[in-house]
């Protein structure tokens, strides 16, 4: 099954058009040979993630064209039965609140469990062998599906399943908010933050009305608090470029 390989290392990034994935998708183009995208529609409410997606790939080949001959293709992947039987506040329209069991009705069970079995799936046979996530437990502990040991586990789940040599690239998963901003900085230099800033999406309510000085948002939802304060660290700190 190898036989068509090639030699050239590649990486497929899991790609929602957040400020997270638009970083993991700079790191995976500034280390790895050939890069593709993968984005998941599970019935998000928001069409605005999915336009955000193109829109910062589009910015990457804009700008960077060492990083063009790099970026491969585009996958959109159907998850809208996961969606139905998975429904939250994400994709349907309920309050975004804590939940009995202390987790953020934002979260979607095993959603990243989904999400890496799809893309391996389509990594094996893209001939891809790294898997690049955004998930972090430094700043939002809140989400399972989002620590390194269970990336760990799933890792190992995929790679005896499948037969296969997989590695799952977290580069965010220790790092705050803020230090995302840095990585960003130290990566793509201010184009980049700026291309995250104006072209990402983050906000839950799928606002883009106002742009604040760390894009756009309603303001208020957890992602918008979140996003805004990484920022505010960011400049607080002196908006420091170096690696974090
Ligand atoms: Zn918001």
């Amino acid at each position: 099954m190898t036989a068509s390989r090639p030699a050239t290392d590649g990486a497929l990034v899991l790609f929602s058009g957040g400020q997270d994935s638009a970083v993991c998708l700079a790191w995976a183009l500034s280390r790895h040979d050939r890069v593709e995208t993968v984005g998941f529609d599970y019935g998000q409410r928001h069409i605005v993630e999915m336009e955000a997606r193109q829109r910062v790939r589009a910015g990457v080949l804009e700008r960077y064209p060492q990083w063009a001959e790099r970026l491969g293709e585009d996958h959109v992947l159907d998850l809208r039965s996961y969606g139905a039987v998975a429904e939250s506040a994400l994709t349907a329209d309920r309050a975004i609140e804590m939940t009995q069991r202390g987790l953020p009705s934002t979260f979607v069970p095993g959603r990243n469990l989904v999400f890496l079995v799809y893309a391996a799936a389509l990594a094996d046979r893209r001939g891809l062998d790294v898997l690049v996530g955004g998930m972090c437990e430094t700043d939002y502990s809140g989400y399972p599906d989002c620590r390194r040991d269970t990336l760990d586990a799933m890792q190992q789940a995929l790679n005896l399943g499948m037969e296969q040599a997989f590695r799952i690239e977290t580069p965010l998963m220790r790092l705050t908010k803020a230090q995302t901003w840095q990585l960003a900085a130290s990566l793509g230099g201010e184009s980049l933050v700026g291309l995250i800033v104006e072209q990402s999406h983050t906000c839950y309510r799928g606002e883009r009305g106002e742009l604040h000085p760390w894009g756009y948002g309603c303001g208020e939802c957890p992602a918008c608090e979140l996003r805004a304060a990484g920022w505010d660290g960011w400049v607080a700190a002196g908006r420091p470029a170096g690696a974090p």
